[in-house]
């Protein structure tokens, strides 16, 4: 099958790649046109996952379509943005019809899932690897950023913290355990619901927000960072799945909520006086802490005594100076 005849079979012919709402023109000229509202801001993200490093190489490909795109649209949430389209750009070291039927299904339920549009891409020969990039619309001025937390704001979290990277033993096969686990955990890890209503929900609200992708107190440290801001957080507030503290136990859940990555739940600001409509509007939030003047994150005990750990999430490059 040559590279049109795959581009056609497996993504242009895809449910999520016909032409809709904001798509002026998808897949099949030299760029995809969308159509912005008037007064409405283009919010754009890309992400790279690379196999052995991302994701395990022989994982199921219909998970890692659904999984990658998650991972992608998860930003627009954090933003604020309503999704519109995206793009793949996908390397291949060889062309398996099964491999790639199984992943643009992945793919296409995710797209559908998440209202988002494939309008174009590349496909080329070599390890296997995926780059996507969403495009979503926020109105000028409402998108959310990482810098605008005040001192006084709540400290807030969309979801329950930590399976993502507790799940990573069941990902990789490493450890068991009883059913009912595995499957919530596995859900979660190569199922994340993008937050995508909570963050239409934050705009006007929030003052500042992102996803969690590498663990909490490391992404924390950015809005304390772009907000010039100290950011505590309360041990005991950290919401924990019971499937998470029965696989781990207290210590190691807290550890994969605070430094372990892949939750791909918002963690944002906001005024204490936007709480109650904020859940009036059927959000869950679990509040975690608080701004306060200074700057980093610092994580406090039930007696608020300082009990930060050193490790801060996963980084790529750490090496480098
Ligand atoms: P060009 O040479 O102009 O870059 P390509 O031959 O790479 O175009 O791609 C032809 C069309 O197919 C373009 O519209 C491109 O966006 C789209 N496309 C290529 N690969 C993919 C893919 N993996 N998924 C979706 N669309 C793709
Ligand atoms: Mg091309």
């Amino acid at each position: 099958m040559d590279e049109f005849a795959l581009i056609r079979k497996y993504f242009a012919a895809a449910p999520c790649a016909q032409a809709g709402e904001g798509v002026a023109l998808g897949i099949g000229d030299d760029c995809a046109l969308l159509t912005l509202p008037p007064g409405e801001q283009l919010a754009i993200s890309t992400d790279t996952l690379v196999a052995g490093v991302h994701f395990p190489d022989l994982c199921d490909p219909f998970l890692l379509g659904q999984r990658a795109l998650a991972v992608s649209a998860s930003d627009l949430a954090a933003m604020g943005a309503t999704p519109l389209a995206f793009t793949l750009a996908l390397t291949l070291p060889t062309v398996d019809a099964d491999w790639l039927q199984a992943f643009a299904q992945g793919l296409d339920l995710m797209a559908q899932r998440c209202s988002l549009r494939l309008v174009g891409g590349d496909t080329t020969r070599g390890p296997l690897s995926l780059t996507m990039t969403v495009f979503g619309r926020v109105p000028a001025g409402l998108a959310l950023t990482r810098g605008g937390a005040q001192v006084g704001d709540l400290l807030c979290v969309g979801g329950l913290l930590g399976e993502g990277a507790g799940a990573l033993p069941l990902v990789l096969n490493q450890r068991t355990a009883e059913a009912s686990i595995t499957e919530a955990l596995l859900a979660r890890y190569w199922s994340p619901q993008p937050q995508l209503a909570l963050g239409l929900a934050l705009r006007g609200r929030a003052t500042a927000a992102l996803d969690i992708s590498d663990g909490l107190l490391a992404d924390c440290g950015h809005i304390a960072a772009a907000s010039n801001v100290r950011l505590v957080i309360e041990q005991d507030a950290l919401p924990l799945s019971a499937a998470l503290l029965a696989f781990l136990g207290l210590e190691a859940a807290r550890e994969a909520a605070l430094s372990g990555g892949d939750d791909y739940v918002l963690a944002f600001t906001m005024p204490e006086s936007q709480l109650a409509g904020l859940r009036a509007a059927g959000s869950s939030v679990h509040v975690i802490g608080r701004v306060e003047a200074g700057q980093g994150v610092c994580l406090v005990d039930a007696d608020g005594t300082d009990v930060t750990p050193l490790a801060r999430g996963y980084q790529h490059f750490q090496d480098i100076q």
